[in-house]
Protein backbone atom coordinates (compact mmCIF):
# COMPACT_ATOMS: atom_id res chain seq x y z
CA UNK A 1 0.00 0.00 0.00
CA UNK A 2 1.62 3.06 -0.97
CA UNK A 3 0.10 5.83 1.71
CA UNK A 4 1.65 8.77 -0.05
CA UNK A 5 -0.30 7.99 -3.60
CA UNK A 6 -3.56 7.51 -0.99
CA UNK A 7 -2.91 11.29 0.12
CA UNK A 8 -2.35 12.78 -2.95
CA UNK A 9 -6.19 13.53 -3.66
CA UNK A 10 -6.61 14.79 0.03
CA UNK A 11 -3.37 17.04 -0.84
CA UNK A 12 -5.02 18.48 -3.92
CA UNK A 13 -8.57 18.64 -2.26
CA UNK A 14 -6.24 20.91 1.02
CA UNK A 15 -5.00 22.71 -2.00
CA UNK A 16 -8.26 24.20 -3.74
CA UNK A 17 -9.68 25.09 0.13
CA UNK A 18 -6.64 27.06 1.16
CA UNK A 19 -6.81 28.36 -2.55
CA UNK A 20 -10.27 29.29 -1.65
CA UNK A 21 -9.52 31.25 1.48
CA UNK A 22 -6.93 33.00 -0.13
CA UNK A 23 -9.05 33.88 -2.68
CA UNK A 24 -11.89 34.85 -0.20
CA UNK A 25 -9.27 37.00 2.07
CA UNK A 26 -7.32 38.27 -0.78
CA UNK A 27 -4.35 37.21 0.84
CA UNK A 28 -2.13 36.93 -2.40
CA UNK A 29 -0.30 34.17 -0.52
CA UNK A 30 -0.78 32.18 -4.10
CA UNK A 31 0.70 33.20 -7.80
CA UNK A 32 -0.63 31.29 -10.80
CA UNK A 33 2.86 30.82 -11.94
CA UNK A 34 4.93 29.89 -8.92
CA UNK A 35 2.46 27.36 -8.13
CA UNK A 36 2.16 26.00 -11.07
CA UNK A 37 6.34 25.82 -11.42
CA UNK A 38 6.24 23.86 -7.72
CA UNK A 39 3.11 21.49 -8.52
CA UNK A 40 5.25 20.86 -11.79
CA UNK A 41 8.62 19.97 -9.83
CA UNK A 42 6.15 17.74 -7.72
CA UNK A 43 5.01 15.58 -10.36
CA UNK A 44 9.06 15.48 -11.78
CA UNK A 45 10.35 14.41 -8.76
CA UNK A 46 6.92 11.76 -8.63
CA UNK A 47 7.57 10.25 -11.91
CA UNK A 48 11.53 9.97 -11.58
CA UNK A 49 11.25 8.60 -8.37
CA UNK A 50 9.74 5.35 -9.68
CA UNK A 51 12.29 5.00 -11.48
CA UNK A 52 14.94 5.02 -8.51
CA UNK A 53 12.79 3.73 -5.77
CA UNK A 54 14.53 0.81 -5.50
CA UNK A 55 17.74 2.20 -4.81
CA UNK A 56 17.05 2.63 -1.00
CA UNK A 57 15.05 -0.31 -0.76
CA UNK A 58 17.57 -2.71 -1.86
CA UNK A 59 20.59 -1.02 0.09
CA UNK A 60 17.95 -1.07 3.62
CA UNK A 61 17.18 -4.26 2.74
CA UNK A 62 20.80 -5.77 2.49
CA UNK A 63 21.74 -3.75 5.61
CA UNK A 64 18.80 -5.64 7.53
CA UNK A 65 19.35 -8.62 5.97
CA UNK A 66 22.96 -8.98 7.25
CA UNK A 67 23.91 -7.03 9.94
CA UNK A 68 21.09 -6.21 12.02
CA UNK A 69 21.49 -6.74 15.55
CA UNK A 70 17.28 -7.58 16.63
CA UNK A 71 15.64 -9.96 15.21
CA UNK A 72 12.17 -7.76 15.51
CA UNK A 73 9.65 -9.79 13.05
CA UNK A 74 6.44 -7.74 11.94
CA UNK A 75 3.99 -9.71 13.68
CA UNK A 76 5.72 -7.94 17.05
CA UNK A 77 4.20 -4.69 14.85
CA UNK A 78 0.51 -5.15 15.92
CA UNK A 79 -2.05 -3.01 17.61
CA UNK A 80 -1.00 -4.55 21.36
CA UNK A 81 0.70 -2.08 23.93
CA UNK A 82 4.24 -3.55 22.81
CA UNK A 83 3.16 -3.15 19.04
CA UNK A 84 1.98 0.08 19.78
CA UNK A 85 5.41 1.19 21.62
CA UNK A 86 7.14 -0.46 18.96
CA UNK A 87 5.63 1.70 16.46
CA UNK A 88 5.76 4.88 18.39
CA UNK A 89 10.02 4.06 18.60
CA UNK A 90 10.32 3.40 14.71
CA UNK A 91 8.43 7.01 14.39
CA UNK A 92 10.55 8.91 16.88
CA UNK A 93 13.58 7.30 15.64
CA UNK A 94 12.95 8.05 11.92
CA UNK A 95 12.04 11.66 12.96
CA UNK A 96 15.24 11.55 14.44
CA UNK A 97 17.21 10.76 11.59
CA UNK A 98 15.16 12.99 9.57
CA UNK A 99 16.47 15.94 11.05
CA UNK A 100 19.83 15.28 10.87
CA UNK A 101 19.21 14.39 7.28
CA UNK A 102 17.53 17.38 6.42
CA UNK A 103 20.16 19.21 8.12
CA UNK A 104 23.00 17.98 6.59
CA UNK A 105 20.91 18.94 3.62
CA UNK A 106 21.38 22.54 4.37
CA UNK A 107 24.28 22.78 5.52
CA UNK A 108 26.89 20.99 3.00
CA UNK A 109 26.92 22.03 -0.50
CA UNK A 110 26.25 18.70 -2.66
CA UNK A 111 23.48 17.69 -0.41
CA UNK A 112 21.83 21.26 -0.70
CA UNK A 113 22.11 21.05 -4.48
CA UNK A 114 19.76 18.21 -4.24
CA UNK A 115 17.45 19.76 -1.07
CA UNK A 116 17.30 23.64 -2.70
CA UNK A 117 14.22 22.54 -5.07
CA UNK A 118 12.16 22.62 -2.28
CA UNK A 119 13.51 25.73 -1.08
CA UNK A 120 13.42 27.86 -4.15
CA UNK A 121 9.52 29.23 -4.00
CA UNK A 122 9.48 32.85 -2.97
CA UNK A 123 5.42 32.25 -2.11
CA UNK A 124 4.32 29.95 0.46
CA UNK A 125 1.31 28.12 0.57
CA UNK A 126 0.24 24.40 0.52
CA UNK A 127 1.85 24.08 -3.26
CA UNK A 128 5.19 24.57 -1.85
CA UNK A 129 4.99 21.58 0.62
CA UNK A 130 4.90 19.51 -3.06
CA UNK A 131 7.80 20.95 -4.64
CA UNK A 132 9.98 18.21 -4.16
CA UNK A 133 13.28 17.56 -5.15
CA UNK A 134 14.35 14.57 -8.15
CA UNK A 135 18.25 14.19 -6.96
CA UNK A 136 17.97 12.85 -3.45
CA UNK A 137 17.95 9.38 -3.97
CA UNK A 138 21.67 8.77 -4.23
CA UNK A 139 21.98 9.26 -0.67
CA UNK A 140 19.37 10.70 1.71
CA UNK A 141 18.75 6.73 2.35
CA UNK A 142 21.57 7.12 4.19
CA UNK A 143 21.29 9.00 6.86
CA UNK A 144 18.60 6.18 7.97
CA UNK A 145 20.65 3.05 7.55
CA UNK A 146 21.18 2.90 11.65
CA UNK A 147 17.06 1.99 11.72
CA UNK A 148 18.31 -0.82 9.81
CA UNK A 149 21.48 -2.06 11.53
CA UNK A 150 19.01 -2.32 14.66
CA UNK A 151 16.68 -4.19 13.01
CA UNK A 152 13.26 -2.56 12.09
CA UNK A 153 11.35 -3.96 9.87
CA UNK A 154 11.50 -2.49 6.10
CA UNK A 155 7.43 -2.49 6.13
CA UNK A 156 7.42 -0.91 9.25
CA UNK A 157 10.36 2.25 8.62
CA UNK A 158 8.49 2.48 4.76
CA UNK A 159 5.29 3.21 6.46
CA UNK A 160 6.49 5.65 9.67
CA UNK A 161 8.44 7.08 6.51
CA UNK A 162 5.40 8.09 5.11
CA UNK A 163 3.63 9.34 7.89
CA UNK A 164 6.52 11.54 8.62
CA UNK A 165 6.52 13.08 4.86
CA UNK A 166 2.57 13.41 4.99
CA UNK A 167 2.29 15.54 8.20
CA UNK A 168 4.98 17.50 6.90
CA UNK A 169 2.69 19.00 4.13
CA UNK A 170 -0.14 20.82 5.72
CA UNK A 171 2.48 22.83 7.76
CA UNK A 172 3.24 25.06 4.72
CA UNK A 173 0.72 27.75 4.93
CA UNK A 174 0.21 31.29 5.60
CA UNK A 175 -3.11 31.10 6.56
CA UNK A 176 -2.70 29.48 9.89
CA UNK A 177 -0.09 31.57 12.55
CA UNK A 178 0.43 30.71 15.87
CA UNK A 179 -0.51 27.58 17.43
CA UNK A 180 0.39 28.00 21.19
CA UNK A 181 1.89 24.88 23.05
CA UNK A 182 2.32 22.94 19.65
CA UNK A 183 4.67 25.13 18.03
CA UNK A 184 7.07 24.08 20.90
CA UNK A 185 6.73 20.79 20.78
CA UNK A 186 5.40 20.05 17.25
CA UNK A 187 6.75 20.93 13.10
CA UNK A 188 4.09 23.59 12.57
CA UNK A 189 3.38 26.45 10.02
CA UNK A 190 4.96 29.08 11.96
CA UNK A 191 7.95 27.38 12.69
CA UNK A 192 8.37 25.62 9.12
CA UNK A 193 7.71 29.19 7.94
CA UNK A 194 11.29 30.57 9.65
CA UNK A 195 12.73 27.11 8.06
CA UNK A 196 11.36 28.33 4.27
CA UNK A 197 12.94 31.86 4.76
CA UNK A 198 16.07 33.64 3.71
CA UNK A 199 16.34 36.18 6.58
CA UNK A 200 19.50 35.87 7.87
CA UNK A 201 18.34 35.56 11.62
CA UNK A 202 16.31 32.65 9.79
CA UNK A 203 19.02 30.81 7.91
CA UNK A 204 19.64 27.37 8.85
CA UNK A 205 16.98 26.98 11.73
CA UNK A 206 13.74 24.45 12.39
CA UNK A 207 15.15 21.11 10.20
CA UNK A 208 12.42 19.07 12.48
CA UNK A 209 9.93 16.79 10.27
CA UNK A 210 7.16 15.79 12.84
CA UNK A 211 8.63 17.03 16.16
CA UNK A 212 10.84 20.60 16.52
CA UNK A 213 12.18 19.74 19.82
CA UNK A 214 15.25 17.58 18.30
CA UNK A 215 15.86 21.58 16.88
CA UNK A 216 15.82 23.11 20.93
CA UNK A 217 17.87 19.71 21.62
CA UNK A 218 20.73 20.67 19.46
CA UNK A 219 20.82 24.35 18.91
CA UNK A 220 18.65 25.10 15.61
CA UNK A 221 15.86 26.63 16.98
CA UNK A 222 14.27 29.64 15.85
CA UNK A 223 10.77 31.39 16.65
CA UNK A 224 9.30 33.19 14.27
CA UNK A 225 9.65 36.81 15.28
CA UNK A 226 6.38 39.84 14.29
CA UNK A 227 9.42 42.57 14.04
CA UNK A 228 11.05 39.84 11.07
CA UNK A 229 8.50 38.94 8.93
CA UNK A 230 9.66 36.51 7.07
CA UNK A 231 11.14 37.03 3.02
CA UNK A 232 10.47 32.99 1.69
CA UNK A 233 12.68 31.73 -1.16
CA UNK A 234 16.42 31.27 -1.70
CA UNK A 235 19.51 33.45 -1.85
CA UNK A 236 20.31 32.96 -5.26
CA UNK A 237 16.79 32.68 -6.99
CA UNK A 238 16.13 30.12 -9.53
CA UNK A 239 14.54 33.03 -11.87
CA UNK A 240 13.04 30.91 -14.33
CA UNK A 241 9.86 28.18 -14.17
CA UNK A 242 12.34 25.59 -15.11
CA UNK A 243 11.25 22.78 -13.26
CA UNK A 244 14.58 20.51 -14.32
CA UNK A 245 16.69 23.50 -14.08
CA UNK A 246 15.38 23.54 -10.62
CA UNK A 247 16.79 20.61 -9.98
CA UNK A 248 19.76 21.04 -11.64
CA UNK A 249 21.29 24.98 -10.72
CA UNK A 250 23.01 24.19 -7.75
CA UNK A 251 24.91 21.72 -9.40
CA UNK A 252 25.57 23.67 -12.09
CA UNK A 253 27.25 26.64 -9.65
CA UNK A 254 29.00 23.94 -7.80
CA UNK A 255 30.36 22.44 -11.17
CA UNK A 256 31.49 25.83 -12.57
CA UNK A 257 33.25 26.86 -9.19
CA UNK A 258 34.85 23.11 -9.61
CA UNK A 259 36.11 24.05 -12.68
CA UNK A 260 37.71 27.24 -12.36
CA UNK A 261 39.31 26.74 -9.19
CA UNK A 262 43.06 26.12 -9.73
CA UNK A 263 43.79 23.66 -6.50
CA UNK A 264 42.62 20.20 -6.28
CA UNK A 265 41.60 20.43 -2.87
CA UNK A 266 39.32 23.05 -3.48
CA UNK A 267 37.49 21.16 -6.31
CA UNK A 268 36.74 18.67 -4.40
CA UNK A 269 36.15 20.83 -1.38
CA UNK A 270 33.40 22.76 -3.37
CA UNK A 271 31.32 19.56 -3.02
CA UNK A 272 31.90 18.66 0.43
CA UNK A 273 32.14 22.07 2.62
CA UNK A 274 29.84 24.19 4.15
CA UNK A 275 27.28 25.84 1.72
CA UNK A 276 28.08 29.07 0.56
CA UNK A 277 31.92 28.20 0.81
CA UNK A 278 33.66 29.35 -2.05
CA UNK A 279 37.54 28.83 -3.39
CA UNK A 280 38.94 32.35 -2.55
CA UNK A 281 40.28 32.36 -5.93
CA UNK A 282 37.19 31.96 -7.82
CA UNK A 283 35.17 34.50 -5.57
CA UNK A 284 37.64 36.61 -6.76
CA UNK A 285 37.23 36.24 -10.07
CA UNK A 286 33.62 35.70 -10.05
CA UNK A 287 32.53 37.33 -7.11
CA UNK A 288 28.49 37.03 -5.90
CA UNK A 289 26.41 39.50 -4.48
CA UNK A 290 24.35 39.37 -1.41
CA UNK A 291 20.98 39.15 -2.12
CA UNK A 292 19.43 42.80 -0.94
CA UNK A 293 16.43 41.71 1.08
CA UNK A 294 15.53 45.20 1.79
CA UNK A 295 14.81 45.75 -1.85
CA UNK A 296 13.60 41.79 -2.42
CA UNK A 297 11.36 41.72 -5.52
CA UNK A 298 9.71 37.80 -6.25
CA UNK A 299 10.40 36.29 -9.54
CA UNK A 300 6.87 37.26 -11.74
CA UNK A 301 7.52 36.48 -15.39
CA UNK A 302 3.63 35.51 -16.55
CA UNK A 303 2.50 33.75 -19.97
CA UNK A 304 2.32 35.78 -22.88
CA UNK A 305 -1.22 37.95 -23.23
CA UNK A 306 -3.78 35.45 -24.63
CA UNK A 307 -2.37 32.26 -23.35
CA UNK A 308 -2.84 32.11 -19.38
CA UNK A 309 -5.75 30.40 -20.13
CA UNK A 310 -3.96 27.47 -22.52
CA UNK A 311 -0.95 27.48 -20.10
CA UNK A 312 -3.78 26.79 -17.37
CA UNK A 313 -5.50 24.00 -19.30
CA UNK A 314 -1.98 22.05 -20.32
CA UNK A 315 -1.33 22.65 -16.56
CA UNK A 316 -4.55 20.79 -15.58
CA UNK A 317 -4.23 18.16 -18.28
CA UNK A 318 -0.53 17.32 -16.76
CA UNK A 319 -1.89 16.92 -13.49
CA UNK A 320 -4.48 14.83 -15.16
CA UNK A 321 -1.95 12.89 -16.71
CA UNK A 322 0.36 12.64 -13.65
CA UNK A 323 -2.37 11.44 -11.95
CA UNK A 324 -3.04 8.65 -14.46
CA UNK A 325 0.43 7.28 -14.44
CA UNK A 326 0.50 6.83 -10.59
CA UNK A 327 -2.79 4.80 -11.14
CA UNK A 328 -0.92 2.80 -13.85
CA UNK A 329 2.35 2.47 -12.11
CA UNK A 330 0.71 0.53 -9.05
CA UNK A 331 -1.44 -1.70 -11.27
CA UNK A 332 1.20 -2.52 -14.28
CA UNK A 333 4.79 -1.47 -12.70
CA UNK A 334 7.85 0.51 -14.20
CA UNK A 335 7.56 -0.63 -17.99
CA UNK A 336 4.15 0.32 -18.29
CA UNK A 337 5.11 4.18 -17.64
CA UNK A 338 7.93 4.81 -19.36
CA UNK A 339 6.66 6.55 -22.07
CA UNK A 340 4.03 8.57 -20.36
CA UNK A 341 6.67 9.59 -18.20
CA UNK A 342 8.46 11.17 -21.46
CA UNK A 343 5.18 12.62 -22.16
CA UNK A 344 4.68 14.15 -18.70
CA UNK A 345 8.37 15.71 -18.62
CA UNK A 346 8.22 17.13 -21.96
CA UNK A 347 5.08 18.73 -21.39
CA UNK A 348 6.24 20.17 -17.96
CA UNK A 349 9.16 21.44 -19.62
CA UNK A 350 6.99 23.13 -22.26
CA UNK A 351 4.47 24.88 -19.55
CA UNK A 352 7.49 25.93 -18.00
CA UNK A 353 8.66 28.07 -20.75
CA UNK A 354 5.35 29.50 -21.78
CA UNK A 355 4.59 30.23 -18.06
CA UNK A 356 8.22 32.37 -18.69
CA UNK A 357 6.34 34.43 -21.23
CA UNK A 358 9.39 33.35 -24.03
CA UNK A 359 8.73 34.19 -27.46
CA UNK A 360 10.16 30.93 -28.90
CA UNK A 361 7.94 29.21 -26.77
CA UNK A 362 4.91 28.62 -28.58
CA UNK A 363 7.52 27.18 -31.02
CA UNK A 364 8.31 24.44 -29.24
CA UNK A 365 4.72 23.68 -28.10
CA UNK A 366 3.69 23.36 -31.42
CA UNK A 367 6.84 20.81 -31.78
CA UNK A 368 5.56 19.41 -28.96
CA UNK A 369 2.51 18.31 -30.03
CA UNK A 370 3.02 17.27 -33.65
CA UNK A 371 5.94 14.99 -31.88
CA UNK A 372 2.84 13.69 -29.56
CA UNK A 373 1.52 11.90 -32.79
CA UNK A 374 4.42 9.68 -33.24
CA UNK A 375 4.73 9.09 -29.62
CA UNK A 376 1.16 8.27 -29.04
CA UNK A 377 1.60 5.77 -31.62
CA UNK A 378 4.76 4.03 -29.16
CA UNK A 379 1.61 3.72 -26.82
CA UNK A 380 0.04 1.45 -28.78
CA UNK A 381 -3.56 1.49 -27.00
CA UNK A 382 -6.25 2.19 -29.50
CA UNK A 383 -8.87 3.27 -26.67
CA UNK A 384 -6.62 6.46 -25.81
CA UNK A 385 -6.27 7.49 -29.06
CA UNK A 386 -9.98 9.74 -29.99
CA UNK A 387 -8.82 11.54 -26.55
CA UNK A 388 -5.49 12.27 -27.74
CA UNK A 389 -6.33 13.07 -31.00
CA UNK A 390 -8.94 15.12 -29.58
CA UNK A 391 -6.58 16.76 -27.13
CA UNK A 392 -3.51 17.43 -30.30
CA UNK A 393 -6.52 19.42 -32.36
CA UNK A 394 -7.93 21.78 -29.32
CA UNK A 395 -4.50 22.71 -28.10
CA UNK A 396 -3.47 23.71 -31.52
CA UNK A 397 -6.42 25.22 -32.49
CA UNK A 398 -6.06 26.85 -28.76
CA UNK A 399 -2.34 27.63 -29.71
CA UNK A 400 -2.99 28.90 -33.57
CA UNK A 401 -5.62 31.87 -31.88
CA UNK A 402 -2.75 32.52 -29.33
CA UNK A 403 -0.58 32.89 -32.29
CA UNK A 404 -2.83 36.05 -33.19
CA UNK A 405 -1.25 37.53 -30.16
CA UNK A 406 2.03 36.19 -31.19
CA UNK A 407 3.74 39.77 -32.32
CA UNK A 408 2.68 41.05 -29.10
CA UNK A 409 4.39 38.11 -27.82
CA UNK A 410 7.58 38.51 -29.14
CA UNK A 411 7.33 42.39 -28.33
CA UNK A 412 6.50 42.38 -24.83
CA UNK A 413 9.30 39.48 -23.90
CA UNK A 414 12.46 39.57 -26.08
ZN1 LIG B 1 14.84 22.31 4.11
ZN1 LIG C 1 9.29 22.67 3.72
Amino acid sequence: MDLIALAIPFFLLAIIIELAVNWVRGAGYFRANDAINSLSAGMLSTTTGYFTRLIPLIAWGYVLQNFALIDMPLSWFDASPRGIALWITAALAWDFFYYWYHRFSHEISIFWAAHAVHHQSEDYNLTTALRQTSTSFFFSWIFYLPLFLVGFPLEVIVAVSAVNLIYQFWVHTQTVRRLGILDYIFVTPSNHRVHHAQNERYIDRNYGGMLIIWDRMFGTFQDELEEDPVVFGVRKPLANWNPFWANLQVYDYLLFDARHTQRWRDKIGVWFRRTGWRPADVQAEYPKARADLGHFSKFDARPATGLQGYVLAQFLVSLVLALGISARFGEAGLGAVLVPCLLLWAQLWTIGLLNEGRAYAVRVELVRLLLLVPAGLAVQEAAYWPAVVAYIAVSVAWLGSGIIFFKQIVKENT
